[in-house]
């Protein structure tokens, strides 16, 4: 279930829907135990996230300290993107 969580705040942060379901979540779990999904953990402020196994582990910043392009969380997101790169 922790992961299942994890994995809800994470399409958010993306702002996408949560339309993932207990089965998928489940599938979601199987795939962390089969080591292609796994926890990384951010390098700003400590907390794991889920990213794909093959993504670069150094250097990880997660969605809430570097907001992908696409959240528009906010209206002035576009300073975000410049701090971004
Ligand atoms: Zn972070």
């Amino acid at each position: 279930m922790k992961s299942y969580r994890l994995y809800l705040e994470h399409l958010q942060l993306q702002g996408e829907e949560p339309a993932l379901s207990l089965t998928r979540a489940w599938t979601l779990v199987r795939y962390f135990a089969s080591g292609l999904l796994q926890l990384t953990p951010c390098s700003r402020c400590g907390g794991h996230f889920v990213a794909h196994a093959h993504d670069p582990q150094r250097g990880f910043v997660c969605g809430l300290c570097q907001p992908p392009s696409r959240a528009g969380r906010t209206r002035r997101s576009s300073e975000a993107l410049a701090v971004a790169g």
